[in-house]
C-alpha cells in the first residue's frame, strides 16, 4: 500500500468521524454537483464545512485547571503560514497581532530575502548602515557560521 493511499484512508476516516460528531454523517451527500443543497458537496467541501464549524467552537472535553491555565478557549494556534522551504529575512523584529495580546510567533521579518542576501531590501540597508555585510555567505561568516 502506498503512502498516498494510507494518507487518503486516514483523512477519509477522520472526515467520517468529524461528520459523525457533528451529527450529519448520514445526512451529508457526497457529490460533485451539490448545487445549493445543504449538507452536500465533495470530500474537500465536507472538510471545509467541518473546519469552519470546528474553528467556531471547542472540542468537548473535561476542562481541568491545567487546561484552563494553558489558555483553553483563549488560545489560538495559527499554523500553515510558512512551510520549511519558505525563505525569510534573518532580521529579528518584534511581532504583534492586534487584538491577540501575547503571541508565540517567530520574531523574524517575514519578507523574502534579496537574492543571495540574508535580509530583505530594507534590512539589507540597515545591516550595511550598522557595518555588517548583507550577503548571505559573508554575513554567516561574520557571525561565526561556516
Ligand atoms: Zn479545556
Ligand atoms: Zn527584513
Amino acid at each position: 500500500m502506498s503512502a498516498k493511499a494510507v494518507a487518503q484512508s486516514y483523512w477519509t476516516k477522520e472526515l467520517e468521524e468529524e461528520l459523525e460528531e457533528l451529527g450529519i454523517r448520514e445526512k451529508w451527500l457526497f457529490t460533485t454537483n451539490a448545487a445549493d443543497r445543504p449538507f452536500s458537496g465533495s470530500e474537500e467541501e465536507a472538510m471545509e464545512f467541518v473546519e469552519k464549524n470546528r474553528s467556531e467552537k471547542l472540542y468537548d472535553h473535561d476542562c481541568y485547571n491545567q487546561c484552563k491555565q494553558k489558555g483553553c478557549g483563549k488560545l489560538y494556534v495559527a499554523d500553515g503560514n510558512w512551510k520549511l522551504c519558505y525563505p525569510h529575512c534573518m532580521w529579528k523584529v518584534p511581532v504583534t497581532v492586534p487584538g491577540f495580546g501575547d503571541v508565540n510567533y517567530p520574531t523574524i521579518c517575514p519578507s523574502s530575502p534579496e537574492h543571495g542576501h540574508a535580509f530583505c531590501k530594507s534590512h539589507c540597508m540597515m545591516a550595511k548602515a550598522a557595518g555588517y555585510p548583507s550577503e548571505l555567505r559573508l554575513f554567516l561568516e561574520a557571525e561565526g557560521c561556516r
